[in-house]
C-alpha cells in the first residue's frame, strides 16, 4: 500500500488542542486503505486523495467534537450515535479517537453497514456497533428514543431534517451536532421554528476554516431542553417531503 496518510500533528495540536496516539494514527491509516479497497466495490467517497481525506474526513469529523476530545469521561462515558454514518463518518473517526465513548452507527444501507462491521473487526472497535436502520423509525423505537448523549449527522439533508432526525433520540440536555458546509441566515430561521416544535434549541452556531484547504464549514449545535412531542419522528420519508 502506497497510500500513506499524513501525520499532522502540529495541525492536530494548533486546531483541536489534541493529537493522535500512536495506535490512533495506526488506526486512521488502516481505515483509509480500507475505505480505498472497499471504493472498489461500493461507491463509498469520493475523497481519496491522501491528503484531502484527512482533512475532509478525519479532521472535519473530529472538529466537531472538540468538547469532547479534552473532557476527562472516565466517570460517565457518554453514548453517541451517527445517523446517516455513510462510509463511517463521522462515526468512525470519532470512534476512534474518543475510546471512552460507546456510539452506534446507523444508516439505512445495509451494504454500508456491512461494510462498516469489517472495518470494526479489521480497527479492533468495541466501542461501536452498527445498526441498520433508519432514523426515522428508531427516532420512535424505546430503545433509541431518549437515549444518547450526543447525536452526530453529517451530509443527510437539510438542517431541520437533522433535527427532526436527532432531537427524539437525545436524553433530556443532549447535544445534536449537525455538520454543515455553507450556512446562511435563512437556514438559521428556518431550523429555529423546527427546533421550537421538537423542543430543543440552538446552542452555537460555529463557522470555521479546514487547515489545508481553507474551505468554509459550519457545525450546528443543539441542545434538547423540553420533551419532543410524540409525533415526532414524523413516518418514513415525511421529514424530507414536508420539512418543519
Ligand atoms: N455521514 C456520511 C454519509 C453521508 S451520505 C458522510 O458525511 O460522509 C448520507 C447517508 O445517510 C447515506 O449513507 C444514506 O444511506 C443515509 N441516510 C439517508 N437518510 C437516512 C435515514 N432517514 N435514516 C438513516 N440513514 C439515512
Amino acid at each position: 500500500m502506497t497510500n500513506l496518510l499524513p501525520e499532522m500533528a502540529e495541525i492536530w495540536q494548533q486546531t483541536l488542542n489534541w493529537q493522535p496516539t500512536v495506535q490512533q494514527q495506526e488506526q486512521f491509516q488502516r481505515l483509509y486503505e480500507l475505505i480505498l479497497e472497499g471504493n472498489r466495490q461500493l461507491n463509498l467517497t469520493r475523497i481519496t486523495d491522501p491528503q484531502e481525506f484527512w482533512e475532509k474526513h478525519l479532521w472535519d469529523s473530529l472538529r466537531g467534537i472538540v468538547p469532547l476530545l479534552s473532557a476527562n469521561l472516565s466517570s460517565a462515558p457518554p453514548a453517541l450515535i451517527d445517523i446517516g454514518t455513510g462510509a463511517g463518518f463521522p462515526g468512525v473517526p470519532v470512534t476512534i479517537a474518543v475510546p471512552n465513548c460507546t456510539i452506534t452507527l446507523v444508516d439505512s444501507t445495509r451494504k454500508k453497514i456491512t461494510f462498516l462491521d469489517n472495518i470494526l473487526t479489521e480497527l479492533a472497535l468495541t466501542n461501536a456497533k452498527t445498526l441498520v436502520d433508519r432514523a426515522e423509525e428508531i427516532g420512535q423505537h424505546p430503545r433509541h428514543r431518549l437515549a444518547y448523549d450526543i447525536a452526530l449527522i453529517r451530509a443527510v439533508g437539510p438542517a431541520s431534517v437533522c433535527a427532526e432526525y436527532t432531537l427524539p433520540l437525545l436524553k433530556q440536555r443532549g447535544l445534536a451536532i449537525i455538520y454543515r458546509g455553507n450556512w446562511t441566515e435563512d437556514e438559521t430561521t428556518t431550523l429555529q421554528n423546527a427546533v421550537k416544535l421538537l423542543g430543543g434549541k440552538i446552542e452555537l452556531i460555529e463557522q470555521f476554516t479546514t487547515p489545508l484547504s481553507h474551505s468554509i464549514r459550519h457545525c450546528v449545535y443543539l441542545r434538547k431542553i423540553a420533551t419532543t412531542p410524540i409525533q415526532f419522528p414524523r413516518p418514513i420519508g415525511v421529514p424530507t417531503q414536508k420539512p418543519l
